[in-house]
């Protein structure tokens, strides 16, 4: 079985469990726009190029059919009013069809041998992404990067809140370690909810955590954009101060160790950005992100406990893979 593979970015643009605000549907194309963008070169900061052909792939958005999202007369930007809305049964309905397509989306690109990179979207959309992962990949480890911890049991009647997504991950033990980390919202109920599931939480009062983000066996990271201070990410919809900067998150994402097998970025919230700063920002994040996976490529297909020369990888083979980009919407089909 081929471990894992190329990286292939998906965007899903939901943000109907968005508890405050609309509008990360929207991100996808703005962070592959700012990622493409000729402001800046398409070398990571490790050494690797990522204009080379084939290193990464595009597969577009998932085409989701959500007609109780915006579609139906919501305003991006607007307050969400899915507070209760979304914990109607039809709501939850729309939402579980949505989290199928998202798995099934996902699953598709493992079976290809891909790697999924997805881009949000709200965090809840992580449940249904891990649920495909962790099929493949049953002893991960999740690196979660966040002001929040997600892990309540339901908000305000919702389960499937983005305020929930590791409630529900770790409750069907899709994951042997859930490792947050710049945490700076935790409350009593999250609080019980940590001990209960046995997660490890690095509050951003703690940082730096380097020697946390080492895992053997595969990993997956999850990268909530609010993880950022505003000042550095004012386009997300829950501005929590005293975060992380823009240096602190990537040096901690280079500090990873493992087999990255997939990764998402959520949360960025174009309504609320400043002249598109945060979609530079997530761009930023994302190349350092697809540079670890790329750039460990060679390692994933070793087994685990070995070495594999630290730059071996540096220079990713022209040959290795198919063209990069696919673009366009609705790729899949699902
Ligand atoms: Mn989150
Ligand atoms: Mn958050």
């Amino acid at each position: 079985m081929e471990r894992s593979g190329i990286p292939v970015l998906l965007g899903i643009p939901f943000d109907g469990q968005s508890s405050y605000l609309r509008g990360a549907g929207d991100a996808p194309p703005k962070i592959r726009e700012a990622l493409r963008c000729d402001a800046s070169n398409s070398w990571s900061e490790l050494g690797v190029d990522l204009g080379v052909s084939g290193v990464y792939e595009d597969t577009g958005d998932l085409e989701l059919d959500i007609p109780g999202s915006r579609k139906n007369g919501e305003t991006r930007g607007t307050p969400a009013s899915g507070a209760t809305a979304w914990s109607t049964p039809a709501a939850r309905e729309i939402t579980e069809k949505v989290f199928a397509n998202i798995e099934m989306g996902v699953s598709h690109l493992l079976q290809r041998g891909r790697r999924p990179v997805s881009l949000g979207g709200d965090h809840s959309i992580t449940y249904p992404i891990v649920k495909a992962v962790a099929r493949r990949y049953p002893d991960l480890t999740i690196f979660h990067f966040d002001a929040h911890p997600d892990l309540y049991d339901e908000f305000e009647g919702n389960r499937l809140s983005h305020a929930c997504p590791f409630a529900r991950i770790m409750e069907a033990g899709l994951a042997k370690r859930l490792v947050q980390v710049g945490i700076r919202t935790i409350n009593r109920h999250q609080r019980e909810q940590v001990h209960k599931f046995g997660v490890e939480v690095v509050e951003m009062r703690d940082l730096p955590a380097y020697s946390k983000l080492k895992a053997t066996g595969p990993v997956y990271i999850t990268f909530d954009m609010d993880v950022l201070d505003p000042a550095f990410a004012p386009g997300i919809s829950h501005r929590e101060a005293g975060g992380m900067s823009v240096r602190e998150a990537i040096a901690h994402l280079h500090a990873i160790e493992g087999e990255i097998v997939g990764t998402d970025v959520v949360e960025y919230n174009p309504v609320r950005d400043v002249d598109g700063m945060t979609a530079t920002v997530a761009a930023k994040i994302l190349k350092e992100i697809l540079g670890k996976m790329i750039g460990n490529s060679d390692l994933c297909n070793r087994k685990a406990g070995t070495q594999s020369s630290p730059r071996r990888w540096l220079r990713p083979h022209r040959k290795s893979g198919v063209s990069s980009t696919i673009g366009g919407r609705g790729v899949l089909g699902l």
